[in-house]
């Protein structure tokens, strides 16, 4: 039942032009995938969410876009050289590979209790070696160690580089954030899931610097913050929960750390971070960098290194809870159809302008209206086939309102605008339509 929820769900994202294999028509590029017309205006909506509530609505967040390539040193002083490594283990007999800490191992790896839970053979799996998830390339003509770079597997790096840049610009005090949205990338060794686990993907992280010895309370209010946002975008309160992590899946930077996690079609998973990262990035970055990060506060004198207190949000799974929160079969009229029930504001397209027929002025009247609709919202228009067609199709994509001209439009000026959800369908006059399309998107 669950792999058939996520098998619908990948096949109506390609269906509709959410989502597309990258490169499919070569075979698709392993966990690598494309956001088609509709999955862009998804994720762009998702991303616009995060930012006017980030960055826009609040006075103490600054935001920035820093480069994928880095220094890179800032990786070493990060840790991600040594550290940012998963145990990866083999198995000998079907080729298969495995995280070490895969619930699925049975036994110890590297002995001959351990078992493939691929092929089942026992005593086929290596010990598990160290594998770092950092993309390796080359800077310039000459591909040596002097020219590697990495691409960034987190965009927190660009941030704390850039903070005493953003200080000094914004004229900020502490306590206050510094906000992205980018790309990162991580070689993983078992990715999956559709876009769930990838290998490219997108970050939405926010850095919060305060006061040594405020770090805890504002981790608290962050927490509380991050999960009431995602219950705003609409997604089920009971699809949701905290899980902190225990001594053992702490981050090398990390004092506390907290996951929000959805309950996906398989299994509770984390889509969001909250984490103590205390002041080790700075004070490392200052280590080998040279250069001072330290904060002089000039009511008490005080000088400190800021502790940082992370929310690190993948737009990709987001997009996944968002989409997997929204899928709906249900019957109307004997027919089975599937819905996405996005929050309005969410949907790709807000409206879909239909004439009930090809004929008696019908179109050009609809197209008139779908002409005005466009210059504020994103607005599809369709005249082929039966309206119950019509209807159905923008249902899967998420569309909360139908706005069909039929016989009475030319004579009283009014069109039906139909409820994607409750299906209800209100008498709206032709001039009132943007008026009450604002109005229900609001709320
Ligand atoms: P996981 O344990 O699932 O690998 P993580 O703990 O390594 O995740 P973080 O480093 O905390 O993840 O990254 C913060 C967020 O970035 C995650 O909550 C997730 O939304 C997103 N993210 C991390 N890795 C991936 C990935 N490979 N594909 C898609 N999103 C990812």
């Amino acid at each position: 039942m669950a792999q058939d929820l996520m098998d619908k769900l990948v096949s109506l994202a390609k269906r509709r032009g959410f989502i597309f294999q990258s490169s499919e028509i070569y075979g698709g590029l392993g966990s690598v995938w494309d956001y088609g017309p509709l999955g862009v205006e998804l994720k762009n909506n998702l991303k616009g969410r995060w930012w006017r509530s980030m960055v826009q609505e609040r006075e103490d967040i600054e935001g920035v876009d820093a480069a994928i390539l880095m220094h890179p040193t800032v990786w070493e002083a990060s840790e991600h050289v040594n550290a940012f490594t998963d145990p990866l283990v083999d198995c000998k007999v079907c080729k298969n590979r495995f995280r070490a800490d895969d619930e699925r191992l049975k036994g110890e790896p590297g002995t001959p209790e351990g078992q493939c839970p691929a092929c089942g053979n026992k005593g086929s799996l290596t010990a598990p070696r160290m594998f770092n998830l950092m993309f390796k390339t080359f800077m310039g003509p000459v591909e040596d160690d002097a020219s590697i770079v990495y691409l960034r597997p987190e965009t927190a790096q660009g941030i704390y580089v850039n903070y005493l840049n953003v200080l000094q610009a914004s004229r900020q005090k502490i306590p206050f954030g510094i906000a992205q949205i980018g790309k990162a990338f991580r070689n993983e060794i078992t990715p999956g899931n559709f876009i769930f686990r990838t290998r490219e993907f997108e970050q939405m992280e926010m850095q919060y610097f305060v006061k040594p010895g405020d770090d805890e309370t504002v981790f608290e209010d962050w927490k509380a913050q991050r999960m009431q946002w995602h219950c705003d975008l609409g997604i089920r309160a009971s699809k949701l929960r905290f899980h902190e992590h225990g001594p053992d899946e702490l981050a090398h930077y990390a004092k506390k750390a907290f996951d929000i996690e959805y309950e996906f079609p398989f299994g509770w998973k984390e889509f969001e971070g909250i984490h103590n990262r205390t002041d080790f990035d700075l004070r490392r970055h200052q280590e080998f960098s040279g250069k001072k990060l330290d904060y002089h506060d000039v009511t008490t004198k005080d000088r400190f290194v800021p502790y940082v207190v992370e929310t690190s949000l993948g737009a990709d799974r987001l997009a996944l809870v968002v989409l997997a929160d929204a899928y709906r079969e249900d019957t109307i009229d004997g027919e089975q159809r599937v819905v996405l029930a996005l929050q309005p504001s969410l949907a790709p397209i807000k409206v879909g302008v239909f004439p009930l027929v090809k004929k008696d002025g019908m179109p050009e009247i609809a197209r008139r209206i779908y002409d005005d609709l466009r210059r504020s919202f994103t607005v599809f228009y369709d005249e082929k086939g039966a309206i119950g067609r019509r209807y159905r199709r923008q249902d899967e994509a998420g569309t909360p309102f139908g706005i069909t001209v039929d016989g009475q439009t030319s004579t009283d000026h009014t069109v039906t605008v139909r409820d994607r959800d409750s299906l209800a369908q209100d008498r709206v006059a032709m001039d009132q339509v943007t008026a009450y399309l604002n109005e229900r998107l609001r709320s």
